[in-house]
Parts: structure tokens; sequence; C-alpha cells
């Protein structure tokens, strides 16, 4: 007879599914607190087809695989069971993802349940796991002394939802004069929700990933990301830093890092280390006017001067700014 306690301390039990898509079977391996959507993101490492271009078939299952936020210990899998999954590649992706994931506007989670969220034991094993099978290829050696500046891509380097006929007009205003002045200080990586494949064309049309003034440390997709329960707002992805940390030690922590996203959900499981910046919308209206990154400079310069970031609160950081240009104009 086993005790409730025993059973909840028990690791939650990995499954072995076996996956066939275009005349072959692929072997994935996912648990019971993973959801559809990450069971269809091991897929996707293993085919290249997008989560979002993906549709499972199981017989006993039915529509259920249809909804990502839906746990696998929900729905009646055992080991070793075969899928059929239907779905194409980006092969011929050269433009733009038709479906970016990052269509659900940005949401406040209160304090405490945040609070809960980052603290909770199966996220904790989430994030294990992922430090476990995700391996962050650095495109540069990390530099001993530097910190760290983690950036996403959509709304934050570039606007993804409008068109144009040279992607450098969707490009944030002075996105190459940032990189180069917080390069003197920081380590950068950009890590965005969508593929690898995606980021690395994006990355190389802007320019960003060969320029002279500066290096990209590394580049991490939404494999890297983990799926979180909350109770307010259901399921959704977040990036962990912990991750990056785990991986290199002896460079970046919690009181080097800065991450800058357009969504807050985003920081969930590192709160403190995130910057929400300003959506860089409507590219071909704002391009003119929009100097974010300019004053984000100006902050990142200022407080990396600083031993230890993980005082700071990143909401008011453009108080800060004036406040250090004040100083320095009376000193
Ligand atoms: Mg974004």
């Amino acid at each position: 007879m086993a005790s409730t306690a025993s059973t909840s301390s028990v690791p939650e039990e990995e499954l072995t599914l076996m996956v066939k898509w275009s005349g072959k079977e692929y072997t994935v391996r996912v648990c019971g607190d993973d959801t559809v959507g990450e069971l269809k993101r091991r897929i996707c490492e293993l085919t290249n087809v997008l989560p979002l271009r993906q549709k499972l078939l199981y017989p006993k299952v039915g529509s259920k695989l249809t909804d990502d936020s839906l746990l696998l210990s929900q729905l009646p899998l055992k080991s070793s069971i075969k899928m059929t999954m239907i779905g194409t590649t980006e092969e011929d992706l050269i433009v733009d993802p038709v479906d970016s994931p990052e269509i659900i506007d940005d949401f406040e989670l209160g304090q405490e349940e945040a609070v809960d969220i980052k603290d909770k034991e199966v996220n904790k094993q989430k994030l294990k796991r992922r430090i476990n099978n995700y391996k962050i290829v650095l495109k540069t050696p990390c530099r001993k002394g530097k910190k760290l500046l983690v950036l996403d891509i959509d709304y934050t380097l570039f606007d993804h939802r409008s068109t144009a006929e040279n992607p450098l007009e969707l490009m944030r205003p002075y996105l190459h004069e940032f990189l180069t002045s917080v390069y003197s200080e920081y380590d950068i990586m950009i890590w965005s929700a969508t593929s690898m494949k995606w980021i690395d064309l994006k990355m190389g049309q802007l320019g960003v990933l060969d320029n002279p003034n500066y290096k990209i440390t590394a580049l991490l997709d939404h494999l890297a990301m983990i799926t979180v329960q909350s109770s307010s707002r259901g399921v959704f992805d977040c990036k962990p830093l912990g991750l990056i940390w785990a991986q290199f030690p002896e460079f970046y922590n919690a009181s080097n890092t800065i991450m800058f996203d357009d969504l807050r959900r985003n920081f969930v499981m590192n709160p403190q280390n995130g910057l929400i910046i300003k959506p860089f919308r409507k590219a071909h209206a704002n391009r003119e006017s929009d100097r974010e990154l300019v004053k984000l400079t100006q902050y990142l310069l200022a407080i990396a001067e600083l031993d230890d970031l993980s005082n700071l609160d990143h909401s008011s950081w453009e108080f800060f700014t004036e406040e250090n240009a004040k100083r320095l104009r009376h000193t």
C-alpha cells in the first residue's frame, strides 16, 4: 500500500512513445507532467516540424492531442504506443514563420502566484530535465568578468508581424549601435520562442551574426523553454535563465544576468532578472521615433559598474537612467 507522500516523491513517470512521420519512426521520451505542447516540441527536435504544424493522431486519444495545455498524465497513454504525426517542415521558409507562437498578449500574474511558480518542485524538475537535454552551443567563448545580456527577438529586436521588402526595415532602430556599445560590458545571448532555423535566418539577415563590432555568444530557441502551469492563466511557456547558469556557472549567475523581453511571463522562473521592453510594433510607423535601445544602452552601461545586479528593480529602469544622468551632471 503506497502512501500519498511516497507517491508524490516518486519522479514523474517517463513515457517512451513511438511517433510515425513521413515513413519513419521516431522514439520520443517525455514525462507525465509534460504537456501535449512539450511532446510536440520533442517531436520537433527529431523531425524539424514546428509544433504549430503538427497534427498528432492516436485513436484512443482523439481530439485531446490538439490541446497543447493538457498534461500527458491526463491522457490514456502508455509507454511504447505508436502515434502518427502529420505535418510539414519549414524547408520552404524564406520569408517569415506563418504562425508565431507569441500571438497571445502579455498578462500579469499576481506576485504570489509568480513566486509560487518559481518555487514549485515540479518546475524545478522540469528545469533540471531541460538542463540535461538542451545543450547550449557557444558561437564564441564566454568572457571572464563580463555580465550577461539575454535578448528576445520578436517585438524586442524585430517587428515580425509587419512585412517589408527588406527585413532591415523591420529591425528595431539602433540595434547594431546598441549591441556594439553593450558588448564592452556584456556577453550577449539571443533567445527566441521560435525555431533555431528562423533565429539563424533572421539574425543573419539583420547582420547580427557576423558584425565586426560585437559577437553573439549563443543562440537559444523554443526547445530551451519550459512549460509551467499557473492557476489563473493555465499553461504557458517561459525562458528559465537557470538553464544558462547551470551550463556556464563560472561565468553567469543570478547576480550578473539581465534579460530583455516584451512578455513578462517569459521571466516567471527568474522575475528579478527580467526587464520588460516596450514592444517594437508597426515598424513602418515607429521606425523614426523608437529610441528604446538608445535609452537602454545608457541603463546597461550604468548598471554594469555594479558588482551585483540582483538588488535592482528593472521595472524602474528609466528612472534609474535619469537619476544617474543627473548625478553625473552634478559631479
Ligand atoms: Mg517577444
